[in-house]
């Protein structure tokens, strides 16, 4: 399942960054591609009409990998859309998305986030 997470990029690690980077092309491709039998993905639901804003969320994360990870070359560009910009809310509050981050024991920097 594709997740973007509602947490700034630089406090993501390299794996999360990564997994990020995938998942906007992905929900990009379902979205656009209206592919079959991802109707109940709440992570792809929620960025239906609100490309723009995902696409906004795909350059920051390509810049962050290219500007932290000097051996990462980002050569996938997001095309331009003409939806909302607006950031759709998540299904998800950020404390289960920190949780989550923490349960998985990666390099994310999470301790300013804990509130
Ligand atoms: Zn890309
Ligand atoms: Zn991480």
């Amino acid at each position: 399942m594709p997740i973007v997470w509602d947490i700034p990029v630089k406090n993501l690690c390299y794996k999360h960054l990564n997994l990020q980077h995938h998942s906007v092309h992905l929900i990009r491709l379902l979205i656009v591609d209206n592919i079959p039998g991802w109707e109940t993905d709440p992570e792809m639901n929620r960025w239906r009409g609100h490309l723009q804003a995902l696409k906004a969320i795909h350059d920051a994360t390509a810049t962050e990998l290219d500007n932290r990870f000097p051996d990462y070359h980002h050569d996938s560009s997001f095309p331009d859309a003409h939806d909302s910009p607006d950031y759709p809310p998540s299904w998800q509050p950020v404390s289960v998305q920190v949780a989550a981050l923490i349960d998985s024991g990666c390099d994310c920097e999470l301790y300013n986030l804990i509130r």
